[in-house]
């Protein structure tokens, strides 16, 4: 099986069987990020412990892009500390804008790298930074005692 056609399967599998589907219950925080030029929409709740997120689920409409990419995300997440997460998401954005050097820490990024063509999409790039940029308001808002909202990112945002 080529490379590619195995990355396309791996989302695709994330896309039909989220990892952590639906809202969470007793969720410290819940964030709803909209991305209008694709219509992508997801509502990511984490629930910490200390700095370690004990909890994640995401409730999502949109294309297998944005759809897989939160799975993904999730998976990678959940059980780490929010600094890791945050490593975690930045391994991505630079994935995403092609901007890592040698191959793709799979360590870090988990099925993640089967993303790694997306960067060759610009419009899609968005798409798969949806869950990442709501992983990071959410943990954020958590960290800092608020409570949930709502983003919607416009043409310059979000990448
Ligand atoms: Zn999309």
């Amino acid at each position: 099986m080529a490379l590619e056609d195995l990355y396309q399967e791996i989302i695709l599998d994330h896309y039909r069987k989220p990892r952590h589907p639906g809202r969470l219950a007793g969720a410290d925080v819940e964030v709803r990020h909209y991305n209008p030029v694709c219509g992508d929409q997801l509502t990511v709740g984490v629930k910490l412990d200390g700095d370690k997120i004990a909890g994640i689920a995401v409730e999502g409409v949109g294309c297998s892009i944005s759809q897989a990419a939160a799975s993904v995300m999730t998976e990678q997440v959940i059980g780490h500390t929010v600094p890791e997460a945050l490593e975690a998401s930045e391994a991505f954005r630079r994935l995403m804008h092609g901007e890592g050097e040698g191959e793709p820490d799979e360590e870090v990024l988990g099925d993640g790298v089967a993303f790694a063509g997306v960067a060759k999409y610009p419009v899609r790039i968005k798409c798969a930074l949806l869950g990442w940029m709501a992983l990071k308001d959410a943990a954020a808002r958590a960290l800092a005692g608020q409570g949930g909202g709502e983003t919607v990112y416009d043409e310059d945002e979000g990448s």
